[in-house]
């Protein structure tokens, strides 16, 4: 019979088996970030839905058709958040974090809601870390931003990321190229996706996002010549900007090759854009990106400050390290303690204080003794103890080495240190859980 409920579709029910390599990357991910000198921040999950259309541009596809909109009980017009940056430049300036120090170094990891059309890496309720460098408008802190998240890839095991790299310029310089484009495309506008045909009118730069065939045939296919490139396009300024990155990315070791059709359409972007995929995952493949947002601040009603950021998404790292077999960390093995009825009161107790050390289980259900032999067999536990009614009252415990066979009696005193050497020994194969 079909359960009565199920999970809204494009969510997802994570269990502790998957949740091992999730918990795994999440704290290395939090220790690199820690090493960079970067602070956790936690904002909410909904906001006033104006914030998003405001940031992320009302004729977006996020905004237009893919926001968690929703009036609260006093008619607020709230929505989920889709992405995280818009709050965090928020809390920014309601926080007053500009007067306290002119750089700031934020991160964040948590569930963003997007109502796309769910697919395998795509989903409605996903998870992004990622960061924000607030105050600094130098190439430097583009080139820390980059090393940064390249560095979560290498901690999770990613091993020769490519990182695509363009410059999206100024507003100015940008909009300059958008009329270079359109008339590029102009003798094959008929031709074009009616959504590219549409984006044409209204963000030339945006055609360069389509997944259409048709469309990426004739942007690459050298019917039109030679795709014009935003980098022809810029500003003095930010073409000194964009040489110095790139210079800091080679300072670095960090590999990057340019990618002309990595735009951003929104007027707040500014120069740096980057990206890294893994093809692997098909359509979906964009695994994290980021970029400049010199007017994003000012454009929320605060002083003009420049900003760099980048987020990753988590659903889909995970998905490439499940597909690696990367990143599953070994269950830690612990200790199963099985009890007699004559020894289970000082069981209960024994159990509770093993377990401000160690990893320990045992039986709730006052099962035979056999029974209990055979779930510890079966549980992953390294060692059994063995509280035995006679051995128990000379103060002694039997502690049985689950993957060896062997068993001694063990002095209540000596117990803990007798545990912290046993399970810090090598096994000599290591028992499956569920095995
Ligand atoms: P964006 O905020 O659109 O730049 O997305 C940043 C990253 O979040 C992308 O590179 C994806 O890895 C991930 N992401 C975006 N949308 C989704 C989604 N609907 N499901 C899963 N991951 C997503």
């Amino acid at each position: 019979m079909a359960p009565k409920h199920q999970a809204p579709r494009g969510t997802r029910d994570l269990l502790p088996e998957a949740l091992g390599r999730w918990q795994w990357a999440e704290a290395r991910a939090r220790d690199v970030l820690a090493r960079y000198g970067y602070g956790e921040i936690r904002t909410p999950m909904f906001e006033d839905y104006e914030l998003f259309a405001r940031t992320s541009g009302e004729s977006s596809e996020v905004v237009q058709k893919e926001m968690y909109r929703f009036k609260d009980l006093a008619d607020r017009d709230l929505a989920l958040r889709p992405e995280s940056t818009a709050g965090v430049c928020r809390a920014y300036l309601e926080q007053g974090l500009g007067g306290r120090s002119r750089v700031h170094r934020l991160w964040y990891m948590g569930p963003m809601f997007r109502y796309g059309r769910p697919q395998k890496g795509r989903y409605r309720q996903f998870s992004q870390i990622g960061a924000e460098l607030i105050g600094s408008a130098a190439p430097g802190a583009d080139v820390e931003m980059i090393t940064l998240f390249v560095d979560v890839f290498e901690a999770w095991g990613f091993k020769d990321l490519v990182v695509a790299v363009n410059s999206v310029g100024t507003p100015e310089s940008r909009r300059a190229y958008a009329e270079a484009l359109r008339s590029w495309l102009a003798p094959a506008r008929d031709r074009l996706s009616a959504d590219s045909q549409q984006r044409l009118e209204v963000n030339p730069l945006r055609v360069l996002d389509t997944k259409d065939e048709g469309d990426l045939k004739l942007l690459h296919g050298g019917e039109l010549g030679a795709l014009p490139h935003m980098l022809d396009h810029l500003d003095a300024e930010s073409r000194a900007h964009w040489d110095q990155v790139l210079a800091g990315l080679e300072a670095s070791g960090i590999r990057h090759e340019v990618d002309h059709g990595l735009v951003r359409g929104l007027d707040y972007y500014t120069r740096t854009a980057f990206e890294v995929h893994d093809r692997t995952l098909g359509a979906q493949s964009t695994l994290g990106g980021g970029g400049r947002y010199d007017g994003l601040i000012e454009a929320l009603g605060g002083p003009p400050t420049p900003g760099v950021g980048f987020s990753i998404g988590m659903d889909r790292a995970m998905l490439v390290l499940e597909q690696r077999g990367e990143g599953a960390p070994a269950a830690t093995a612990g200790v199963f303690v099985i009890a007699m009825d004559a020894t289970r009161a000082q069981a209960a107790r024994l159990v509770r204080e093993l377990r401000r050390e160690f990893v320990v289980e045992w039986d709730v259900e006052a099962k035979s003794f056999g029974q209990q032999m055979k779930i510890a067999g079966k549980s992953g536990a390294r060692m059994a103890l063995i509280l035995g009614e006679d051995e128990w009252a000379q103060g002694q415990v039997g502690l049985k080495d689950l993957t060896s066979g062997e068993q001694r009696a063990v002095r209540r005193e000596a117990l803990v240190a007798e545990l912290r050497a046993s399970l810090a020994a090598p096994a000599e194969a290591a028992p499956k859980r569920g095995a």
